[in-house]
């Protein structure tokens, strides 16, 4: 925070495709939100990165965003990246992954909840209990050394899991001090490692080291679960879930499953934090199959904003913006409950609707 202004910086970064459209919904919500409530004023900058910038300028994350979201108190993302616009080798425009290596992001923190007036994808009432995180590490795993695989005579081709010991250490850290602050909300904790210890030797490490860490936590539940079980218990059974901490690409793929149990990849927040930085986004790509058509769901971004409320309330002692945090949840899931049914999930909200039956829903929901 700069004590001169006692404002927030919030480096904000709309990137392509939806990230803007949602990016564009969040920023009339805060502003409303911040009319409404007392507490540090947050100043929004924007800055260009992603494929389009890379279109344009040759770019994808060019140094002055990189500084500013490096000086930012937190960094509010929308998503990068498009089909046709690629780096001269081929490979996608990922700005993201980028980010969270330079800002050492290591924790991927994605809350799944249930909002009551949803439309149900399961039909078992328990579906109201839902509420879980999933925390995945983000530095290393199977994404170490990303785009450095190699392909041996045109017969095999590697990709290297890599398991280090800080890198599991911090991150299930990370994810018992998530669950002691869950504790304090429900009364109850655990954290599960899950792993496919069973087969590999880099995975029976990092559950090894999970052990370690849990042994430091007493206070909190601690158990395990090989991942193709526990894909399956999170569509029988999502609401015996708590939190759950697990490699980098396992958690890619486990986090797309948990989306889908709440309706889609529109109402899934996420945050991407370290030891100094934290970026907030919704766990949703660019989504060019309906960019520019006004159908996006902003739920997730809306969510990611209220995390990061959350997040710089607890670094600066500010409970006013816990405040706002609460504020747009409840205005969500009253926008949700009051018929602004996202064409995602099979109404008829676009982008818009979404966006101003929250604001609308906000005097009630104070
Ligand atoms: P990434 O590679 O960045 O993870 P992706 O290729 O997995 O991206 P997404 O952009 O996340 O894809 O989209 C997956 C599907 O979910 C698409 O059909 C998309 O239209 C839909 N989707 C994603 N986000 C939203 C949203 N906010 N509202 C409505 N539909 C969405
Ligand atoms: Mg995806």
């Amino acid at each position: 925070m700069t004590v001169s202004s006692n404002k927030l910086d919030i480096a904000v970064l709309p990137g392509d495709g939806i990230g803007r459209e949602v990016m564009a919904a969040c920023l009339e919500l805060l502003a409303a939100v911040e009319a409404k409530t007392a507490g540090a004023p947050l100043r929004m900058n924007t800055w260009q990165a992603g494929a389009q910038f890379y279109a344009e300028s040759g770019e994808a994350l060019p140094n002055a965003t990189l500084d500013a979201c490096r000086r930012a108190d937190a960094v509010l993302f929308g998503a990068m990246g498009w089909p046709d616009i690629r780096h001269a080798d081929g490979t996608e425009i990922i700005p993201q992954l980028d980010l969270r290596m330079a800002l050492d992001l290591y924790a991927g923190v994605r809350p799944i909840r249930w909002f009551p007036g949803l439309p149900r994808i399961l039909s078992d009432e328990r579906v109201d209990d839902i509420d879980f995180v999933l925390v995945r590490e983000q530095t290393e795993g199977l994404f170490h050394a990303r785009g450095r695989g190699k392909v041996v005579g045109d017969d095999e081709a590697y990709d290297t899991m890599c398991i280090t010991r800080n890198g599991t250490a911090r991150v299930s850290d990370f994810a018992f001090r998530l669950a002691q602050r869950r504790q304090s909300r429900r009364g109850q904790a655990r954290v599960t490692c899950v792993d496919k210890a069973n087969v590999f030797t880099s995975m029976a490490f990092f559950r090894k080291i999970f052990d370690e860490v849990a042994a430091t936590h007493p206070t909190i539940g601690a158990d395990h679960a090989y991942v193709d079980a526990m894909a399956l218990v999170m569509v029988k059974k999502p609401w015996t879930l708590d939190v759950m901490v697990t490699e980098n690409m396992f958690g890619d793929i486990l986090s797309d499953l948990a989306a889908g149990l709440v309706g889609g990849m529109g109402m899934a927040p996420s945050a991407d934090v370290g030891d100094k930085h934290a970026l907030f986004q919704p766990a949703h790509g660019t989504a060019p199959d309906i960019a520019g058509q006004g159908k996006a769901n902003p739920c997730a971004m809306f969510l990611s904003a209220a995390m990061m409320l959350d997040w710089l309330a607890e670094k600066h002692s500010e409970p006013q913006l816990e405040v706002r945090a609460r504020l747009i949840e409840a205005s969500v899931q009253m926008a949700l409950s009051s018929g602004a049914v996202p064409i995602e999930l099979g109404g008829t909200a676009g982008c818009a609707a979404v966006t101003r039956e929250t604001i609308a829903a906000l005097p009630q929901a104070m």
